[in-house]
């Protein structure tokens, strides 16, 4: 029996974890549950999951909450009650499930505790990877991806020698816009951004598959799961995300991870790794598929994934800022403040106003993230 804390349970990933344990109740046990203001949804979780723990982001929230919960269940709240949801306890595999570089403190925090994390929260490989990295392999701690092209990598990767590897491909669906030129995004919505073809997530992750930053942020979190060049790292699109990556190893032999496009697959393999459970999702029919499309990544058309690039080559705070631009970027899209093509803008712009220095510990990572959202809610 597995015990699961889950960090972020009422989002798109935090409820398909969930659903994914509701099917094998025999190999795991959720312990802790963490969400931001969604009270009702979590004590729902609460009441079904029986976890020792939950915590909100606000006091309010929390006191709310207690009155809905039998004593038994701790109610914390905020940044403490989040370390001791990721930290406390005595999870076996921390899920961090939160958007955004917000989760890097908690996830340090299950480090260190020696908790296996299950990594969905790409921003704080990002925005420190080289922090997270260094110590979980200090703490003997594994660090399992849940993105799905991050999963078909580490499973395409299962028994082989790093150095027989050659070069990674990292497909993309290509998002809501895929078959839009640059002229025809000028106008474009916030409902239009919101509606991705091939998977339903959350919104902010929805906006960056859109502008291509989910890609890039996804070649950063590669590096830094699979200690690679960037050189090594490419990007595909793939319009039908069947194929969800691929690596190719030096006598150019290419393994490549297939599945229909359903989360709950990378979930549960983060969750049950080094074993294979039996999933409700469907199975991969490819004769009724029929045939798979693939095209050069345009990087004119998404210059936002050419910037992580370049972000991600700089290296040092380069990634933070890039990270934290486009957090807030997107956070003002969404709220109507700026236009789609903004967000390329606000974060072309505050890198163009960043000196890139060293980030040598997390004071100094969270000091250059709350710059550079100072310098994009600005402009
Ligand atoms: P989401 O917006 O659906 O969910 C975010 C969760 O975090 C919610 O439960 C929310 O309540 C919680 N949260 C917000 N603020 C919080 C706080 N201060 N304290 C505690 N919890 C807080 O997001 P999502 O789509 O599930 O994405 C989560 C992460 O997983 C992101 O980093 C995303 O890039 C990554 N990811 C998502 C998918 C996907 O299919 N959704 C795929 C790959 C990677
Ligand atoms: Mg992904």
């Amino acid at each position: 029996m597995k015990k699961i804390s889950i960090l972020g349970s009422t989002g798109s990933i935090g409820t398909q974890t969930l659903d994914t344990i509701a099917h094998h109740p025999d190999s795991y046990k959720v312990v802790a549950l963490a969400a931001g203001s969604n009270v009702g949804l979590l004590v729902e979780q609460a009441l079904a999951f029986r976890p020792s723990l939950v915590c909100l982001a606000e006091r309010a929230d929390a006191e709310a909450a207690r009155l809905l919960l039998p004593a038994e269940i701790k109610v914390v709240y905020g940044e403490e009650g989040l370390i001791e949801a990721a930290a406390g306890g005595d999870a076996d595999v921390v899920v961090t499930a939160i958007v955004g570089s917000r989760g890097l403190p908690a996830t340090l925090a299950a480090i260190d505790a020696g908790r296996t994390i299950a990594l969905a929260n790409k921003e704080t490989l990002v925005t420190a990877g080289h922090l997270v990295m260094e110590r979980a392999a200090r703490r003997g701690v594994a660090i399992l991806p849940v993105d799905s092209e991050h999963s078909a990598i580490f499973q395409c990767l299962n028994g082989e020698r790093r150095k027989d590897v050659k070069q990674i491909t990292l497909t993309a669906s290509g998002g809501s816009f895929r078959d839009r030129t640059r002229a025809e995004l000028s106008g474009v919505t916030v409902a239009e951004a919101l509606s991705h073809p091939n998977w339903s997530m959350g919104a902010k992750i929805t906006i960056d598959s859109a502008t291509m930053v989910n890609k890039g942020l996804e070649v950063i979190e590669a590096r830094w799961l699979f200690d690679l060049t960037y050189d090594q790292i490419e990007v595909l699109i793939h319009p039908e995300s069947i194929i969800h990556s691929y690596v190719e190893f030096t006598d150019h032999s290419v393994i490549a991870q297939l599945g229909v496009p359903d989360m709950r697959v990378p979930i549960q393999y983060a969750l049950s790794y080094p074993e294979r459970l039996a999933t409700p999702t469907e199975r991969l029919r490819l004769a009724e598929i029929g045939k798979l499309q693939f095209r050069e990544m345009d990087y004119d058309r998404f210059p936002c994934l050419r910037l992580a690039f370049e972000c991600g080559r700089m290296g040092l705070s380069a990634p933070t800022v890039f990270n934290a631009a486009n957090e807030v970027a997107v956070e003002r899209f969404l709220s109507g403040a700026i236009t789609f093509l903004d967000i390329e803008r606000v974060i072309e712009t505050v890198i163009g106003q960043h000196t890139v220095s060293s980030v040598p510990d997390v004071e100094s990572i969270v000091e250059i993230d709350a710059w550079a959202r100072r310098a994009a809610r600005s402009i």
